[in-house]
C-alpha cells in the first residue's frame, strides 16, 4: 500500500517544481498539450460529399495561426496604427488575439492615472495584483512607485498617466520574451504617441531598452536623459530610472533613484509645467 506520508511530501515536492518552473496559478481543470502539432490545413482535407440536408452548413475549423509570427506584429502595428483615440487603442488591445500571453492571464492591464498629466511611466509588464485588478503598478512596488512619485507632488489623479510594455502578466513573472515585448510594443508605441505626454520615465531595464530600442542596460541608462521620438519628429525628454521592485530589493539604490526624481522635477520647472 502506499505510504501517504511519503506521496505527500512527492506531491509538495512537485508543487514546489511547478512554482520554481514559473507555474504559479492554476487555470483550468484539464491540462492543455501547446506542443501538439496543430490541425492539418485544412486546403489539404479532401472535402467530405455534401449530406443532403436542410441545415446550415457548418464552416470548416480555420488552420490556427502560429503565435507570435511577424505577421503577428504587423498586424498589431498595423491596428495600432489605425486608433485615434485612447478608447479606440484600449479596445483594440482588449481585443487583439495575437499575444499568447493574453490566454494565461486574468486581465488585460491596461493604464491608470491622468492622460493629460505632463508624465507618462512606462514599466515593464503586470504582476500578480496588477493581473487580478487590472490595473498597472498596484502591488507592492506600484505602491513605492507612487510614494516616490509623490515626493516630487506628482499624483495618479493629475500628475501622471502608468503603463506597462506589456498588456498581460507572464506567467510566474518571468521575463517577457522579445516577440511579447514587440508586439505590445506596437500598441505602446501608439499609446504614447495618442498621449503625448511631456515627458517620459522609463521603469526598469525592460521597459528602457525596448522604448529606446538599446542594449545598454538600466545601470548604464538610468540617470541620464534621453530622447524618444514621436512619428511627427517631435522629441520627448526621457528617463530611464531603476524599476521600484527593484528598489525594493536593494534600498541602497534609492538615493540614485532619488537623483533621478530631482531631475524629473528639474525638466518640469524648466518647461514651465510646475
Ligand atoms: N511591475 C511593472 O513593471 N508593472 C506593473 O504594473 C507592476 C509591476
Amino acid at each position: 500500500m502506499a505510504d501517504p506520508a511519503v506521496a505527500r511530501e512527492d506531491l509538495a515536492a512537485l508543487l514546489r517544481w511547478y512554482v520554481e518552473q514559473g507555474l504559479d496559478e492554476t487555470i483550468g481543470e484539464e491540462a492543455i498539450d501547446r506542443f501538439s502539432p496543430p490541425a492539418a490545413p485544412v486546403a489539404a482535407v479532401a472535402p467530405p460529399a455534401r449530406p443532403v440536408s436542410s441545415r446550415a452548413p457548418v464552416p470548416a475549423p480555420r488552420a490556427p495561426v502560429p503565435l507570435e509570427s511577424p505577421q503577428l506584429v504587423e498586424d498589431a502595428r498595423a491596428l495600432a496604427e489605425r486608433c485615434t483615440s485612447l478608447s479606440e487603442l484600449e479596445a483594440a488591445v482588449r481585443a487583439f488575439e495575437g499575444c499568447a500571453l493574453k490566454r494565461t492571464a486574468k486581465n488585460t492591464v491596461f493604464a491608470d492615472g491622468t492622460p493629460d498629466a505632463p508624465v507618462m511611466i512606462v514599466g515593464e509588464a503586470p504582476g500578480g495584483d496588477e493581473d487580478r485588478l487590472g490595473k498597472p503598478f498596484v502591488g507592492v512596488s506600484g505602491q513605492l512607485m507612487d510614494r516616490m512619485m509623490a515626493a516630487i507632488g506628482l499624483t495618479r489623479s493629475g500628475g501622471f498617466y502608468i503603463t506597462n510594455i506589456l498588456f498581460w502578466r507572464p506567467p510566474g513573472n518571468r521575463t517577457p520574451t522579445l516577440a511579447e515585448q514587440a508586439m505590445c510594443l506596437a500598441f505602446t508605441r501608439r499609446h504614447i504617441a495618442l498621449v503625448r505626454p511631456r515627458l517620459l520615465v522609463l521603469a526598469g531595464g525592460v521597459s528602457a531598452k525596448a522604448m529606446l530600442d538599446t542594449t545598454d542596460g538600466i545601470m548604464r541608462l538610468r540617470g541620464k536623459w534621453a530622447s524618444y521620438r514621436l512619428a511627427d519628429g517631435t522629441e520627448l525628454p526621457t528617463m530611464p530610472t531603476f524599476h521600484p521592485a527593484y528598489l525594493l530589493r536593494t534600498p541602497a539604490s534609492k538615493r540614485q533613484s532619488w537623483q533621478d526624481l530631482l531631475a524629473i522635477d528639474k525638466k518640469l520647472r524648466e518647461l514651465g509645467l510646475r
